[in-house]
């Protein structure tokens, strides 16, 4: 059996490969199966399945949904997807609504620092499709306002820095529901991002994600130290939960993260393809 990446990000979303490129990036690289999962927009999934089939490489159709939560972030990744779900394009568009309005305040408040940037110039970094705060990034790094792009977010655009603005997102009751009706398998990305420090915190809120219908953890991720892993791992053995993993990469913004491997020895089983097709099949 081979390797697998269950976290992925494409044009569609603020990744820098199209979804038929990182299909055969993937493939290139030798994994076995990898799951597309951009953020709140499934406009990747078509091309990437169709893409898989063509040069024989499974591709899971996902999401990664952002949800309320503080201090840190909260996202939400839903496996297997039904990409031709009614619901799921009225309740993205949703989000994608959120996105539109907040993005020219981003622009506001950088021009009102001094960045000299348009709207126009973002959405070209966007390539066309949803445009994230990566997208400012791009282009604050293109026009020489920062050296690097991580830069780009400590300096402006992280939450809390001077040209952040937050935008509305879905509740967590409401995008495990949302994962849960468009035939989705529910799993809590990158847990270290919910910014929790103690165990029993994040106990207790791990314990109301199930209730409303949480099924996984992603476990392995390149910015979890050993000492993450271990905690994350304790808890998903604990209340039976999936648990996962994936690079989270997007591209070429994050120095020496590669898709499959993360920044090294990451090696991801294919059995946790299997172990998530079981809980859709149990949710039928
Ligand atoms: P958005 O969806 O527009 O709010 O942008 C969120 C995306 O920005 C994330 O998925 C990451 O790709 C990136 N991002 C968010 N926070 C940071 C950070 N502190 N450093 C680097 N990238 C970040
Ligand atoms: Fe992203
Ligand atoms: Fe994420
Ligand atoms: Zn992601």
């Amino acid at each position: 059996m081979g390797y697998v990446d269950l976290h992925l990000h494409t044009t569609a979303s603020d990744g820098v490969m199209s979804p038929s490129q990182i299909v055969r990036y993937a493939k290139v690289k030798g994994l076995q199966a990898i799951a597309i999962t951009d953020h709140d927009t499934i406009e990747g999934l078509d091309e990437g399945l169709s893409e898989g089939e063509k040069i024989g490489l499974e591709v899971i159709p996902g999401v990664e949904i952002s949800a309320e939560h503080s201090p840190g972030s909260m996202h939400l990744l839903g496996f297997f997807v039904d990409n031709h779900h009614p619901f799921l394009n009225e309740r993205l568009e949703y989000l994608q609504k959120a996105r539109i309005e907040r993005n020219p305040k981003i622009v506001e408040k950088l021009n009102r620092l001094g960045v000299q940037i348009t709207y126009e110039e973002v959405l070209k970094a966007s390539g066309g499709g949803q445009v994230g705060r990566p997208h400012f990034a791009q282009v604050l790094l293109d026009k020489k306002y920062v050296k690097t792009f991580q830069e780009a977010f400590d300096r402006f655009l992280k939450k809390g820095a001077p040209a952040y603005v937050d935008k509305i997102r879905f509740t967590e009751k409401e995008a495990l529901y949302f994962i849960k009706e468009v035939g989705g398998v529910a799993v809590l990305a990158h847990p270290n991002t919910l910014n929790m420090d103690g165990y029993s915190e994040l106990e207790d809120l791990l314990l109301q994600l199930i209730e409303d219908g949480l099924k996984g953890i992603e476990i392995y991720y390149p910015e979890h130290s050993a000492l993450d892993v271990a905690k994350y791992k304790a808890l998903a053995q604990r209340y039976g939960l999936l648990m996962t993993g994936g690079t989270d990469y997007h591209g070429i913004e994050k120095n020496g993260l590669d898709i499959g491997v993360g920044r090294g020895g990451m090696k991801l089983p294919y059995s946790m393809v299997e172990d998530l097709k079981a809980a859709r099949n149990r949710s039928l």
